[in-house]
């Protein structure tokens, strides 16, 4: 059984985005394009097809509602209406081949524990991060580009 689940954007902030052209948090305008890069949307949390798929960039809040304090950064999701990625269904199949940071919180954002995650290694590493009891959520990053993935979270 699955000790996480996996938390994507919430589907009111990327519909936000859509229908008004900016951040819903911040204001800044959001820019769409076709995609350049696989992604993923953090709406669905599946890769972009470069060169064909529209995505969307906007300035997000990775801490709300966790957190009072913020650390906004660019996510993009798809121009187009998709579906939220389930919470309870494992982790998502474009971290296959990624190599993520796991920025490991305890309330009050503060950083426990970060680790650099090989390809195949994220769930294990999970899973010990969870196992601690001063870690509240995780944040999962891409290691090269940086961004804002998705939030682990204990069931
Ligand atoms: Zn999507």
């Amino acid at each position: 059984m699955l000790r996480f689940r996996v938390v994507a954007i919430p589907a009111a902030v990327a519909q936000a985005v859509r229908a008004t052209g900016r951040s819903p948090q911040y204001g800044h305008p959001a820019h769409a394009e076709i995609a350049t890069g696989s992604g993923p949307c953090r709406e669905c949390l599946r890769a972009f097809v470069v060169g064909s798929e529209r995505r969307v960039l906007f300035t997000y809040d990775p801490f709300e509602p966790t957190d009072p304090y913020p650390l906004p950064g660019p996510v993009f999701i798809h121009e187009a209406s998709c579906e939220r990625y389930p919470e309870n269904d494992g982790l998502p199949e474009y971290l296959e081949g990624q190599r993520v940071t796991l920025n490991a919180f305890g309330r009050g954002r503060v950083l426990r524990a970060q680790e650099r995650i090989e390809p195949g290694g994220v769930e294990p590493a999970l899973e010990r991060l969870l196992a601690r009891p001063e870690v509240d959520y995780i944040h999962v990053r891409s290691t090269e580009a940086g961004c804002y993935g998705f939030r682990v979270e204990r069931h």
